[in-house]
């Protein structure tokens, strides 16, 4: 059996969203006004409900997307063209997503990069660039599990009237999400992250705050996410959030064991590994160096020995560059090229946890770098 670690990649689905979607796989239209679009309306209202559940929000404050690559442009493109914004900012390890979203919006608007300390951690009192009238800063990073002081943030920020816009995709179903003890504007979150279906998502837009929608059409999603909704995918979505609602703080628990049983042996067996990953960051994640080894030789060894990790954000595997986040972090370039992210999801074991490890250590002796 294959040991599957890369739940920052994405999760397996949970047998029970699996269920959950199987009766919205074939249904009517949710703007058709028969009996057939109703039923999937009342599935989509009741996912609404869930998700909004998950981040303590009104249903009204959730709009659904086809993942967070989108809430993430809706959110900061929507927000800068309805709002007149001439200058963001965001840290310089959000997601691609985000980066490149902002990025869209030069010149018109100006765009400032937060930098982050050799944890990959924003200050809490970092200064924020005077003039930006729109901040995002993601709540956990994908590849080192770092969580930002996203509050903290929010609270200066919108003191100074700025909008705030977090990326809460690797935090959901990982750790406490409350858009109210945030104090953000507009959160994004993916169902595939915590065992839901892959091409559904969510944009959180608190009450009040405006922003214009990608596209036209009819009036879906109040008008700001137009086109016929995904029923199943939506329907799994909420189920995947209800469960995290509930699961969340056992899902922890399992996880902190994992990661200490992982670090021990690690550091009994693999002592030149440099963990890279702060020790309050998602429990689920481990960001490790191994000096010598290039994390893509890492990669196929532990792929052939059927183990499943990356060597950073699978968004950016493949490309020759190293991880802008590790680089943002002072890696320097050779040693962010030899790096792994392991990540464990709901049903992780302490079996996947050996085999990884014996795995690695095999490696290392093989490839020779690392003396152990
Ligand atoms: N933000 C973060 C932090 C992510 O990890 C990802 C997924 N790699 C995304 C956004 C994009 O999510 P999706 O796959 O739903 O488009």
């Amino acid at each position: 059996m294959r040991a599957y670690l890369d739940a920052n990649a994405t999760t397996p689905l949970d047998p029970r969203v699996r269920a959950a979607m199987e009766p919205w796989l074939d249904c009517g239209n949710a703007s058709s006004l028969h009996a057939e679009g109703r039923a999937a309306r009342a599935a989509i209202d009741a996912a609404r409900e869930q998700v909004a559940a998950l981040l303590g929000a009104r249903p009204r404050e959730i709009l659904f997307t086809s993942g967070a690559t989108e809430a993430n442009a809706l959110a900061l493109l929507g927000a800068a063209r309805a709002n007149g914004v001439r200058h963001a900012a965001c840290s310089a390890i959000e997601h691609p997503s985000v980066l490149r979203a902002l990025e869209a919006l030069r010149p018109e608007v100006g765009l400032s990069l937060l930098a982050v300390d050799r944890e990959g951690r924003l200050g809490p009192d970092a200064p924020l660039p005077a003039g930006a009238s729109l901040v995002s800063v993601m709540l956990a990073n994908n590849e080192t599990g770092a969580v930002q002081p996203v509050a903290g943030i929010a609270s200066r920020s919108r003191a100074a009237g700025a909008l705030v816009h977090t990326d809460a995709v690797q935090a959901c179903g990982k750790m406490r999400v409350s858009v109210a003890e945030l104090g953000v504007d507009l959160l994004s979150l993916s169902a595939h992250k915590m065992h839901g279906p892959k091409g559904a998502g969510a944009l959180y837009v608190r009450g009040g705050v405006r922003i214009a929608p990608l596209s036209r059409g009819g009036e879906h999603e109040r008008g700001l996410r137009p086109g016929t909704e995904n029923v199943a995918a939506i329907a799994g979505f909420g189920a995947a959030a209800e469960i995290a609602a509930r699961e969340t703080e056992p899902r922890r628990a399992l996880w902190a064991a994992l990661r200490a049983r992982f670090l021990a042996r690690l550091r009994d067996e693999i002592p030149l590994a440099r963990v890279l990953s702060p020790p309050d960051g998602l429990p689920n994640t481990l960001s490790l160096a191994l000096p010598g080894i290039p994390g893509d030789a890492m990669l196929a060894a532990l792929d052939l020995a059927g183990i499943s990790v990356s060597t950073g954000s699978a968004c950016a595997s493949g490309a020759a560059e190293p991880s802008h986040v590790l680089l943002a972090m002072g890696l320097p370039r050779e040693l962010a090229a030899q790096c792994i992210r392991v990540s464990f999801h709901a049903g992780s074991t302490e079996r996947d946890v050996d085999a990884c490890l014996n795995e690695i250590g095999g490696c290392v002796k093989r490839l020779g770098a690392v003396r152990i």
